[in-house]
């Protein structure tokens, strides 16, 4: 069962990340501070992506050390080890106040010439814009997850807690100051970034951030901290929420609530399969809420200019890649602005199922984009360090428990940190 409850927290010093203006617009006022002092502290927590309180040198010292005094502290989560893939990609462990941790991948920029990350955004740059340089941040939104799908590797955590808004924002913030990145020419202004999608590493070359919540955990059912944290990663820390997509494995009430946000991400719905029966077969929310109720849902959302809905669809050898699966997929979408991405299945250790054939995957596409289904494979990435979809567990701090064969030459620890 789900709890946010652990001992360490009692007496812990409380986050300022994570705190909204209006948050720090109270505390201010509880120290005699005028509104002004909150919009500098949020600017610094944010945007500047500053992760002590000495450093917020716009702030006078007495000020910062009554902050201090009345228990608060930055709070950013803390990146303790880190591995690299031999494409680029890299996970971290990211670990939280309480001593939790929670995994992160950075995938850097993708070559141009092949399907990226799978991220809405990647698809529609790499369309546009020969020429690019961009990266993704896959998000964590909680400890573990309950949702249980069969073929995923996280699923065997089970669920220890939800991770709080400042935490899920806050491996944003670790990694992209890891990665010394500036968000463009909003960076220090206090201007919003919303829309403008304009980033650039702090060296000055260009490059663009897009924001995956496919990490562990299943953000719907975190859904309150999840959406708080999209309006301060939009707002304070400058990412335009057209960069950003957030995958359900379909709970339906917060579909709908999603529906009427009027700050969100783009949706990716984890279909999986093309009927009740199979999908209840690798996953058993759909006991809850079956297919056809989850699409309804999902057309309920107010689709924005050039928007579109993703359909993922994690193909497993001889469950759901058949011909007959594939004509199942385009009936149930049928009229929406939709695109499928599918993803062949990563193996994890001591799941049972196989990955497709190359030729069942080729036919299954094939299928949808002769129907006119925008369709695409994602391309796999970090597989070699298990930081492909469904294969965040936390390995790294336990690969020695891996049989010998699982763990790659290329799980390369490139460097353990200090909290
Ligand atoms: S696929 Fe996503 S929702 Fe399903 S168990 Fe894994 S992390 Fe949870």
């Amino acid at each position: 069962m789900e709890t946010n409850f652990n001992p360490a927290r009692l007496n812990a010093p409380e986050s300022l990340l994570g705190m909204s203006l209006p948050d720090l617009t109270t505390l201010m006022a509880g120290l005699a501070q005028k509104p002004y002092r909150a919009r500098q502290l949020f600017e610094a927590l944010y945007r500047q992506r500053i992760a002590t309180l000495d450093e917020i040198s716009v702030l006078p010292s007495d000020l910062r050390r009554s902050i201090a005094s009345a228990g608060y502290i930055i709070g950013t989560p803390q990146i303790v080890q880190a591995a690299r893939s031999i494409d680029g990609t890299e996970r971290y462990l990211v670990q939280m106040a309480d001593g939790e941790t929670v995994e992160t991948v950075w995938m850097p920029d993708g070559d141009g010439g092949e399907r990226g990350d799978g991220s809405p955004a990647a698809f529609e740059e790499e369309e546009s814009t020969p020429s690019f340089r961009r990266s993704t941040i896959c998000v964590s939104s909680q400890v573990g997850c309950a949702v249980n799908c069969h073929f995923c590797l996280t699923a065997r955590l089970g669920i220890r807690r939800n991770l709080t808004a400042g935490e899920i924002a806050g491996q944003v913030t670790a990694v992209l100051n890891r990665h010394n990145v500036n968000l463009g020419s909003a960076r220090g202004t206090g201007k919003s970034a919303r829309g403008t999608g304009t980033t650039a590493h702090r060296n000055g070359s260009p490059a663009r951030i897009n924001l995956v919540f496919m990490g562990m955990g299943e953000p719907f059912l975190n859904y309150a901290a999840f959406m708080e944290a999209v309006r301060l990663l939009v707002e304070g820390v400058g990412i335009p929420e057209s960069r950003m997509t957030v995958s359900t494995s379909g709970i339906e009430p917060a579909i709908r609530a999603f529906a009427s946000e009027t700050i969100r991400p783009k949706l990716a719905l984890s279909l999986n399969a093309s009927n009740d029966l199979v999908r209840e077969s690798i996953m058993p929310i759909t006991r809850k809420w079956k297919i056809a109720q989850l699409v309804e849902a999902v057309r309920t959302i107010p689709l924005r200019t050039r928007e579109w809905v993703t359909f993922e669809y994690v193909l497993l050898g001889g469950i759901n890649d058949q011909p007959v699966h594939a004509r199942e997929v385009l009936a149930l979408l049928n009229g929406m602005r939709a695109k499928v991405n599918l993803i062949v299945w990563n193996p994890g250790p001591g799941i049972a199922y196989t990955q497709p054939s190359p030729e069942a995957v080729a036919s299954f596409q094939k299928t949808l984009i002769a129907a006119g289904m925008p369709t695409y494979i994602r391309r796999p990435r970090g597989r070699d360090i298990y930081a492909a979809c469904g294969q965040l567990k936390r390995t790294l701090d336990h690969s020695q428990s891996l049989a010998p064969s699982l763990v790659s030459p290329a799980l390369i620890a490139i460097g353990t940190l200090s909290a």
